[in-house]
Parts: C-alpha cells; sequence; structure tokens
C-alpha cells in the first residue's frame, strides 16, 4: 500500500486530489518515461546505423587516414556521401522526437498544435532542428576522429564498425583513438582538437550522447506542455506535486506536495532532467461538488 501523502492545500478553496487523478497522473509520468526510453533506443539504433554507413565510406574512399578530414574541400565525392547519410539520420531522428513527443494525445489536432510548439523549442534561440543539427555535426566529427584513429591503426572495415557501434556514447574511450589523440598533431582530423572541445557544463562531450538526450528533454517538455494544455481545458485552479522518486532532491521537495496556481509554470515537473515528479490537477472546491 501507498503511504498516505500529506497535501499542503486549502481544503475551503480546493478539492483534495482524488485517488483515481491521483493514480493516472502517475500513469501519465510511468507512460511519459517508457516512450523516453523507447525514443532513446531508437535514436541510439538511427546512430549506431549511421555511424556504420560512414565508416563504410571512408573505407571505401581508403584516403590516408592522417588526412582524413570531413569536408567538401577535401573530398567532396565522399563528403556528399557523408552528407546524405548525416541528412537521413537528421530526418529520421526529428520524425522520431515527434512521434514519441506527440503520443502524449491521441487528438489529431492537439497532436498537430503539439508537433508546432516542439518545432521550436531549441538551445540559444535556435529551433529543434537547427540545435539537433548542431549536435549532430559534433557526432560527426567523434566519427570521424575514431574512423581515423582505427584506420591508422590499421583495422579493417568491419572491426572499426563494430567499435563505433558499440562505443556509441563512449568514442573516446576506444584505445585507438586515446592513442591517436598522443599523436594529435600528426592528423588532419577532429583528433588534432582532441575532439572533447565542445565539452561544457552540462553537456557530454559525446555527440551521440547530447543527441539522444536532447530527444527525450524535448518528449518531456512536450509532454508537459500537454498537460498544462489539458489541466487548463478542464478548468483545473491548479496543480499539487508529487515526488515521482525517493531520492533526496531540494529542487523536488521544495515543489512538492503543495498547491501551485495553474499559472506557476516554473514549478511544474520535470523539475530537471530525470526528474519523475507528478502533477495532479486540483479544482475548486466549488465546481468539484458541482461535478459531483
Ligand atoms: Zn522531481
Amino acid at each position: 500500500m501507498a503511504q498516505p501523502i500529506k497535501i499542503k492545500l486549502d481544503t475551503s478553496k480546493y478539492k483534495a486530489p482524488a485517488d483515481d487523478e491521483i493514480a493516472a497522473a502517475k500513469r501519465f509520468i510511468n507512460l511519459r518515461e517508457e516512450y523516453a526510453g523507447v525514443l532513446g533506443e531508437r535514436i541510439d539504433e538511427v546512430l549506431r546505423d549511421g555511424a556504420a554507413r560512414i565508416v563504410e565510406i571512408c573505407y571505401r574512399y581508403d584516403v590516408d587516414p592522417k588526412l582524413l578530414y570531413f569536408s567538401s574541400a577535401f573530398n567532396a565525392d565522399m563528403m556528399g556521401e557523408i552528407a546524405d547519410v548525416m541528412d537521413d539520420i537528421e530526418q529520421t531522428i526529428l520524425n522520431l522526437i515527434y512521434e514519441y513527443s506527440t503520443r502524449v494525445t491521441d487528438d489529431r489536432d492537439k497532436m498537430s498544435a503539439l508537433a508546432a510548439w516542439t518545432a521550436l523549442l531549441g538551445k540559444g534561440g535556435r529551433n529543434l532542428r537547427d540545435t539537433l543539427d548542431g549536435y549532430l555535426y559534433k557526432t560527426m566529427k567523434d566519427w570521424e576522429a575514431a574512423i581515423a584513429a582505427l584506420r591508422y591503426a590499421g583495422r579493417t572495415a568491419a572491426d572499426a564498425t563494430t567499435r563505433v557501434m558499440t562505443h556509441l556514447h563512449s568514442i573516446y574511450t576506444i584505445p585507438e583513438v586515446t592513442a591517436a589523440f598522443k599523436r594529435a598533431e600528426e592528423f588532419a582530423t577532429y583528433i588534432r582538437s582532441r575532439g572533447v572541445q565542445y565539452g561544457a557544463v552540462g553537456i557530454s562531450n559525446n555527440g551521440s550522447t547530447n543527441v539522444v538526450n536532447m530527444g527525450k528533454i524535448t518528449l518531456q517538455l512536450a509532454w508537459r506542455h500537454q498537460q498544462q494544455e489539458d489541466f487548463n481545458e478542464e478548468g483545473a485552479e491548479g496543480y499539487v506535486v508529487l515526488r515521482g522518486s525517493g531520492y533526496d532532491c531540494d529542487q523536488c521537495d521544495e515543489n512538492a506536495n503543495r498547491f501551485h496556481p495553474i499559472t506557476d509554470l516554473d514549478g511544474w515537473p520535470p523539475l530537471h532532467s530525470h526528474c519523475c515528479c507528478v502533477a495532479v490537477p486540483v479544482h475548486n472546491a466549488a465546481s468539484a461538488a458541482s461535478i459531483l
């Protein structure tokens, strides 16, 4: 049995959420996390498949690994093929993000409105596609470094493919890549910049990891947006936040187990990545009575 939850709520004004409302709100988060997990796995598949295609292209062009450089100025034909793969990866991942972000509802009109809202999400004033494009560019440079290092080390195409695919989220721990970093000045590639320069606070230095995280966060924001729309539509006065997990988190504890007016968008979970807090709609006491 669940522990009884003490919620700070003025019951002269508001009706305490019913058990079935709490259960529905928890199901919403469970479903969101399930879809976020599936989205992450599917993005991984697209990236693994794309990495394999790019390894194949680079081995087929058979350029000196020390000179390998993903630029049309270096080799326009090879780069044309790589750019096609990258475009394909971008469109497929974008479609997946929209697909899972809009699964929060089965109402066609709401889905298209939500897709339009989601398209504008992005980092640093950029939209969703441009943000994804930036992370994919970094991912491509990670692969460039790995392929140069693996070819330099004399690995076969099949071996290189396996290594890049299995180290999708840890390119810079592949021993051949680490070794190549030690001779960085000999290479024309991304290795020269050591590949890790893009790492910043809260951002992984691995492109693939950022692509997957970005997809999951977009989904969570889209689901939250739809929940806000739905709570408004059903005439909720506000919401209460319940903790969805047991770990200590000051930010979540601060917001949990109390009433928030419907206009309080800052307290609406998720409050941070991996936040599984639950928002339960709260109605005013009078309207709740009249519904009954
Ligand atoms: Zn939380």
